[in-house]
């Protein structure tokens, strides 16, 4: 047997990079390639509900890419990937993101393709294949796609993110999508008690933006409000991690799913980043951004453009 080839998503593992691994994990394995399902960290409310939810099971923890084959899925960042990753051979890349840093000495399979989603791309790699969708995995492909399009209200949303939603819901048998995408950010929104690091790190990313490392995390959550109780230690907490990580800037995007905007934290080296970017001024210690829920797509191009 060839050795094993690990299906890996980003650091802070969202649900999207769990279960794109397991689902892209699944369609190798059904076209006989040995892959191993794997993420990069304890999965966030929201995945555990979800893997709960249609019976599947959690994957292997891989930290550290050394002497491993991977394929990375949700990413392209260096930053975001597996430690030692220059020590790992990379042999293919599915994604939905701008390409990112990793380089490969040699020609690989590299799938990116301007979805909401990365399950949307792994869906159409089943299509291509014409390999057929188990029930379960059908349903946490479903569940990515509902939380990475924020339930096809992101601005990133495609109408092939919404074809693949519909086809995939019948395979799961899931009758009302919105219903299931709410249960989801209810659980996602579920913030009481926990500790401002938990929340901070639990979907955070970092950018190197013209030499400058910069930190951007997002809470998406039914209603602002119930962020009101954390804010300010969220905001001190955020303080920290630049000090400890030697950030530029730490952002935080507090996203309001139902109103459809941001509230935009800022702890920054020069938050004239953020005026330049948004055309907005950071009062006190937050700027309102309307309409703004991706950070891919609306947040990360107009800082690289202000960093430039
Ligand atoms: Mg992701
Ligand atoms: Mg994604
Ligand atoms: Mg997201």
């Amino acid at each position: 047997m060839t050795e094993a080839i690990y299906i890996v998503g980003h650091k802070n593992p969202d649900t999207d990079s769990i279960c794109s691994a397991i689902a892209y994990a699944e369609l190798k394995k059904k076209l006989g390639i040995s892959a191993v399902a794997a993420r990069q960290g304890e999965p966030n409310p929201e995945t555990k509900f979800v893997l709960e939810k249609f019976g599947v099971e959690v994957p292997e923890l891989l930290t550290d890419g050394a002497s491993k084959k991977v394929i990375l899925v949700d990413h392209s960042d260096i930053g975001q990937s597996l430690d030692n990753l220059d020590q790992a051979e990379i042999v293919e890349i599915i994604d939905h993101h701008k390409i990112g840093d990793v380089t490969t000495p040699n020609p690989i399979f590299f799938l990116a393709m301007p979805v909401g989603c990365t399950a949307t791309v792994v869906k159409t790699l089943y299509d291509y294949f014409g390999i057929e969708i188990p029930k379960n995995i059908a349903g946490i492909m479903l569940a990515s796609i509902l939380s990475d399009t924020v339930i096809f209200k992101s601005a990133t949303t495609t109408d092939k993110d919404k074809k693949a939603a519909e086809d995939l819901a019948k395979i799961a048998g899931v009758e009302d999508m919105e219903t299931l995408g709410m249960e989801m950010f209810k659980v996602k929104s579920d913030i009481a008690g926990k500790p401002p690091r938990e929340l901070l790190f639990r979907d955070f990313k970092d950018f190197d933006m013209s030499g400058n490392k910069v930190g951007i995390g997002q809470i998406e959550v039914v209603d602002l409000s119930l962020l009101d109780e954390v804010k300010d230690s969220l905001y001190e907490e955020m303080k920290k991690v630049k000090e400890e990580g030697g950030y530029h800037s730490v952002f935080m995007m507090l996203t309001d799913i139902i109103k459809e905007g941001t509230e935009l934290l800022v702890v920054s080296d020069d938050s004239g980043v953020v005026e330049k970017a948004f055309g907005k001024k950071v009062e006190d210690r937050s700027v309102w951004l309307d309409g703004v829920m991706s950070r891919k797509k609306q947040v990360v191009p107009p800082l690289e453009k202000a960093f430039s």
